[in-house]
């Protein structure tokens, strides 16, 4: 194996410009010196927020400390991720995230006076001129206040919050940190002990016997740590489900989506559109059997490649070229800050030893939005880069179009831009490729992404919902009714063509997100928006999409949605992105 180079070895036209954000570690300590006295100049306006002028400070003051805490927060992290063993690099990470979480309890005041007021005086507040640019944060907060108990009820709430956590720290101590999984053998016959990080590229081998070895490695360890796991799961559940209760929602679901002002009936269409579409999933599975020469495909016969990788080399140049041309169709605006971002170098592209694995976009307001890499140079790299520009110029537009309070989108809309990305690189590398493997690598690497993204995280949401619904009916999620829900849900989303190891029943057990609070429908809500907007784009319109990339938080997420002409109070959007699906699944069977 090639030794990584040396970071100080790389041409320095390959690696991220940071000046921006810093010249040099000694402007960071500069600023970071001046953050207390942003907290002074934000606090001195605690107690004082009914009148409307000062509330007006208060929020230019909170807003101008929350950039510079970000500022330093980004360059610290970003020069840490280009070394991880970089001591002084991680000092800073360290002292800033410190120094943060420090001034997020000092200025926690905030919300809780404005919710505290009493309603002619908040009304007020929501009518005063001076206050007209902060009315939708306004508006958000006075969301809330219509679920804000008594300040005895809240006081008692804060104090108990910490024993609230448990459940999720818990979860996560027992499964990251004390269960030990077995040693099995590698295609190689090599003894190897498995873990969280090598389990999926297990499932993706292509000897059947690792494949299974692994899944039933796997879950032997959940199946002995059942109870355990339901248990805490079942707290969990209770935590969101009495939260919900006291603070009178109508359930738990209607309660998280409150937050974005989500209508109930989004999430709700979401599992319907995609019950009466699961037939091409089922055509997809059976399409999969046979080609693998199974009669049945077992739970750990989904994940290892159908179509080889196109071992095709793509230097960074072609790469670069690539996806420009795919972009293209988005117009001369979306092509000229792409042509920005590789000139003004935004990107850190090659390996080298030290930097930290994967890729993300990632920057702070009116900076650039940059990007790490790990270019391997293979085709996955390149969906890769048109995945994390697709974040990094929805950050810009975003940023360019609205004031730093109304510039952070929300994480309902965050994957849409990357993921209409990575459809119209599939769309125009499906046009130029000659080869018949070639193809179908890529309308297999869509149907994967769809199936992953779309259906799966949709069979998670439909899981969440009906444990928040069996808790609140007073039925106790233990181990048993848990693992035989899963089971039946898996079967659902499978049909005929699999015949799911009755392992997989635990396999809720080793899903953090389940932890999370109504997160994972997001994901396929998320796709489905970026087929339809891909599609428009195809056609020709993109108005609708430049109208989302600037909209950042200037609006709620369905009127963005919206606006962009993606109707998600209507199945439209998830029923476009299915049919997409199903017209891959034929293309792949015409193919091979
Ligand atoms: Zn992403």
């Amino acid at each position: 194996m090639q030794e990584l180079p040396k970071r100080s070895d790389l041409p320095v036209e390959q690696t991220w410009d940071l000046t921006p954000l810093y010249k040099t570690g000694a402007a960071w300590e500069k600023d970071f010196k001046k953050l207390r006295a942003l907290v002074r100049d934000f606090n001195q306006y605690k107690g004082k927020l009914s009148d409307p002028q000062m509330l007006y400070e208060a929020f230019r003051a909170s807003d101008k400390l929350s950039l510079a805490v970000e500022k330093l927060y980004t360059f610290a992290h970003l020069r840490s991720d280009e070394d991880t063993g970089n001591s002084e690099n991680r000092a800073r990470v360290d002292r800033i995230s410190a120094l943060s979480s420090e001034i997020g309890g000092e200025t926690a005041w905030f919300e809780p006076e404005l919710s505290a007021l009493p309603e002619e005086q908040f009304k007020a507040l929501l009518k005063a001129p001076v206050l007209k640019f902060y009315r939708r944060t306004l508006k958000e907060i006075g969301r809330d206040r219509k679920h804000t108990l008594s300040e005895a009820e809240e006081r008692v709430l804060e104090l108990s919050g910490d024993a609230f956590q448990t459940p999720e720290k818990t979860f996560s101590a027992l499964n990251d940190a004390d269960l030990v999984f077995p040693m099995i053998k590698d295609e190689k016959g090599k003894d190897i002990r498995l873990s969280h990080g090598n389990y999926i590229k297990m499932l993706e081998s292509e000897n059947r016997t690792v494949r299974h070895d692994a899944f039933k490695g796997i879950y032997s360890v959940y199946s002995m740590f059942k109870n355990t796991f339901a248990s805490l799961m079942d707290a969990e559940v209770r935590n969101h489900v009495v939260d919900a209760k006291m603070r009178h929602y109508k359930s738990a679901l209607c309660s998280s989506l409150s937050e974005d002002n989500i209508p109930e009936s989004v999430y709700r269409s979401l599992i319907s559109a995609v019950h009466e579409n699961l037939e091409p999933l089922y055509e997809y599975f059976a399409f999969r059997a046979e080609k693998l020469g199974l009669k049945k495909l077992d739970m750990y016969d989904i994940h290892c490649p159908l179509v080889p990788n196109a071992a095709r080399n793509v230097p960074w140049d072609e790469a670069v070229s690539m996806v420009k041309n795919a972009l293209a169709p988005l117009g001369e605006e979306y092509v000229s800050v792409l042509d920005k971002a590789f000139r003004e170098r935004w990107m850190d592209i090659p390996e080298c030893k030290g930097k930290r694995s994967g890729a993300y976009s990632g920057g702070c307001y009116g900076k650039p939005p940059y990007l790490l890499l790990n270019h391997s140079g293979n085709l996955d790299s390149v969906f890769t880069l048109a995945h994390e520009l697709g974040h990094s110029l929805h950050s810009y537009f975003s940023d360019r179009s609205n004031d730093y309070h109304y510039a952070g989108y929300k994480i309902f809309v965050a994957e849409v831009a990357s993921t209409t990305n990575e459809i119209l690189l599939q769309h125009y590398l499906l046009s130029k490729a000659e080869t018949q493997a070639e193809k179908a690598y890529l309308v297999n690497y869509l149907i994967d992404t769809f199936r992953g993204t779309l259906y799966r995280q949709t069979m998670f949401a439909e899981f969440e919902l009906m444990m928040h619904e069996h808790s609140a009916e007073g039925i106790p999620l233990t181990a048993e009714h848990l693992s035989n829900e899963y089971y039946k849900l898996n079967a659902l989303y499978h049909g005929d063509a699999v015949e799911p190891d009755q392992d997989i029943r635990y396999e809720w057990a080793r899903i953090p997100h389940f932890h999370y609070d109504f997160y994972v429908y997001k994901y396929a809500t998320g796709i489905s928006a970026a087929a339809a907007l891909a599609q428009k784009i195809l056609a020709g319109d993109t108005d609708g999409y430049f109208r989302f990339l600037k909209a950042g938080d200037s609006k709620d997420v369905i009127d963005i949605m919206k606006d962009a002409g993606v109707d998600f109070t209507t199945p439209e959007p998830i029923n476009q992105a299915l049919k997409l699906f199903a017209d891959q699944v034929k293309q792949l069977k015409k193919l091979m």
